[in-house]
């Protein structure tokens, strides 16, 4: 049986008669490939997650809730395997991607199924029956950089609201998308509530944006292509949620611990080689303490050896395709040309690796707010330092971009640094180094997005709102079944 597409509860052939080959990242050789998918593809996957969508809507939470419980189970079972290919693909180094990319998204699902156990699909307003009803079929269409992790955000949440949904995960790293279409296949979800098609952006996803059938979309990507997304939804006037790019600030300021919060910045910087849409990639410091702060950014940056993400001696992988390690060397030589002050890295191949995408870590001092390096999303380990006067001035600058995706704060005083979280345009900022919370909402302000995904957040933003104006003495409400 052939693998190319999952459609209505099984694996089938694609009407496309091309492959796109998938590269590992290290050794630049052929993976394994995927078929270029066709409309013909969209149309069946859609038709599918339309019949089941009715019965799908009409399942009890509890029901859909074991379901998302299940497939967390086989993610967990096929952890090795899953890491290793998301490593082979994308570039994180495995034992972080078998913490970020693998049990994250087994805690997504699982951590929707304990939601829907008292999810508000229905409450009393005055005398009306407000009822949340699933929108239909979602159109899920996501990036490369945290392949399982996005799709686990969007069909968990879509699947708890009670839609259908058919995937288009990107052409770079679907492999490990494939492997959890097994684990959902195994699971045994009635047919059609869950579809993959593979294929180019603007053939299968425009499909998808553009499909009378597909009741909404739910994009993970580059600003610029979710734009596209939006025009061809807004034919239908169809919902649409976007997580976009991101230019994160992390702002330390004058009282905090400088050791402590460089580390952790340069870190989160580089984390999954810098493609991570939430990545903390402008460091905004007092002018004070620059120089100090200068010697701790390089020596941290320094520490990240380069090298094939399967050595566990390897804090820093190869970036997800040659494309984008020839574009994050290209900003490089761009901060060099603008002026920034290169503190370590460039544009050069890490020593010892000119096979596969590796870019150096590398770190801008004296970067300016207008700098293109500090304007525009790179994706690669690279760090801009940029100086500030006072703490309005930081704000400033740290609002000063398009995006508004995350961002940090740093300071001796926890109070001063929420003063600072609350003025920052962004939709997620950690104040001291606070923890991940998976129920927290994530989303971006300005061009980073709209709406929010994780937590209760994410599962409404699958559902229609209902108003049933009941008569003034209406007494009895039917409850969702549980
Ligand atoms: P792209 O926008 O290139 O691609 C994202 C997805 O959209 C891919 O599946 C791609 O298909 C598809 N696509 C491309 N063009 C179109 C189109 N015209 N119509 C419909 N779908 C299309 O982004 P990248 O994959 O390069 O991912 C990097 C970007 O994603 C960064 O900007 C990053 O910040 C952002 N991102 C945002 C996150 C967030 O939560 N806010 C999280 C992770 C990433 P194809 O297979 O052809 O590439």
């Amino acid at each position: 049986m052939s693998r190319d597409i999952y459609v209505d509860g099984a694996w089938a052939a694609s009407a496309g008669t091309e492959r796109i080959d998938v590269l590992d990242t290290t050794s630049e050789e052929v993976l394994g490939s995927v078929p270029t998918g066709s409309v013909a593809d969209v149309e069946q996957a859609v038709a599918a997650a339309v019949t089941a969508s009715r019965s799908w809507a009409d399942t009890a939470p509890a029901e859909r809730a074991r379901y998302l419980r299940e497939i967390a189970a086989g993610i967990d079972a096929r952890a090795d395997d899953m890491a290793t290919l998301i490593a082979q693909e994308v570039g994180m180094v495995k034992e972080a991607a078998l913490r970020v990319q693998v049990r994250l998204p087994a805690l997504f699902f699982r951590s929707t199924a304990d939601l829907l156990e008292d999810y508000p699909f229905e409450e009393r307003v005055g005398s009306s029956l407000v009822v949340r009803e699933p929108i239909g079929v979602v159109g899920c269409i996501t990036a490369w950089n945290y392949p399982v992790l996005l799709v686990a955000t969007k069909a968990a949440a879509a699947l708890a609201a009670g839609c259908t949904v058919v995937l288009k995960p990107s052409e770079i790293s679907p492999l490990c998308v494939y492997l959890l279409t097994e684990i959902v296949d195994e699971v045994g979800l009635p047919p059609g509530v869950f579809n993959l098609v593979s294929g180019p952006g603007p053939v299968i996803g425009e499909a998808l944006a553009r499909h009378p059938d597909v009741a909404m979309v739910s994009f993970t990507g580059s600003t610029g292509a979710g734009k596209r997304v939006s025009q061809l939804a807004s034919e239908h006037v169809k919902r649409v949620a976007l997580e976009l790019g991101g230019k994160s600030a992390m702002v330390i300021l004058d009282d905090a611990d400088l050791e402590g919060a460089v580390t952790e910045g340069v870190a989160r910087c580089y984390q999954n080689s810098g493609q991570t849409c939430s990545a903390l990639t402008r460091m905004l410091v007092p002018r004070s303490k620059l120089a100090e702060v200068e010697a701790i950014a390089a020596a941290a940056a320094e520490r990240h050896v380069a090298g094939n993400p399967l050595d566990p001696a390897s804090l820093l992988g190869p970036l997800a395709s040659a494309a984008q390690r020839d574009r994050v060397r290209d900003y490089i030589q761009l901060g060099i040309d603008e002026g920034a002050k290169l503190l370590t890295g460039g544009t050069d191949a890490p020593e010892g690796l000119d096979a596969g995408y590796f870019v150096r870590p590398t770190v801008f001092s004296e970067v300016t707010p207008k700098m293109t390096i500090a304007q525009e999303e790179i994706f690669g380990p690279v760090l801009s330092i940029i100086p500030f006067d006072d703490d309005d001035q930081a704000v400033e600058i740290a609002n000063d971009t398009v995006y508004g995706l995350s961002g940090a704060v740093w300071s001796g005083s926890l109070e001063r640094a929420e003063a600072v979280a609350r003025r920052l345009q962004a939709g997620q900022i950690d104040v001291n180094g606070g923890p991940f919370n998976p129920l927290a909402p994530f989303g971006g302000y300005k061009q980073s997005g709209i709406g929010r995904e994780r937590g209760t957040y994410g599962i409404d933003e699958f559902l229609e709102i209902k108003s049933l104006q009941l008569p003034q003495d209406a007494t009895t409400v039917s409850s969702p079944s549980a």
